[in-house]
């Protein structure tokens, strides 16, 4: 966490990001580490946990951290969140909380509000489109003999 903490201070005071960092910890070692880059890479996705899964899955060569733990500076945002749960990770320890990030003028609340609405009442139009169009994407899913599952 030390480093975590460390990272979120760098980032920020290079001009990179928002004062957040992350790291990812296997068998005891640091597999992947990174701060919040959105200003720096122009990048809205560019958090620190984000970053770190990035920086781990490519040195582990692998897209899924089972075996991992990830030690974010703060709570983790609704993205991140949702990227955590994709990567797997077994235990995320976090710092701040979200409460202490919307104080300093990273309010997430808004993204955990939306997620429960129906999709026709969300701040964003969401517009149904090309479905039918879309499926073959899907059968053809399906029907892949050769796929990997995850
Ligand atoms: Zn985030």
């Amino acid at each position: 966490m030390q480093k975590a903490i460390e990272l979120s201070l760098k980032g920020s005071s290079e001009g990179k990001g928002g004062p957040f960092g992350a790291v990812i910890v296997k068998d005891g070692k640091i597999v992947g580490q990174g701060h919040n880059n959105v200003l720096n890479s122009n990048d809205p996705t560019a958090h620190a946990e984000i970053v770190a899964i990035r920086d781990a899955c490519k040195n582990l060569g692998t897209f899924q951290l089972s075996d991992c733990e990830l030690y974010t500076s703060c709570e983790p945002c609704p993205m991140c969140l949702g990227a955590i749960y994709w990567a797997r990770p077994k235990k995320v320890y976090y710092a701040n909380t979200r409460e202490d990030a919307a104080e300093i003028g990273f309010d997430d609340a808004f993204i955990y509000d939306e997620i429960p609405l129906p999709i026709s009442e969300r701040k964003i139009q969401m517009i149904p489109l090309g479905r039918e169009e879309a499926q073959k994407a899907f059968k053809f899913w399906v029907e892949k003999q050769d796929k990997t599952l995850y």
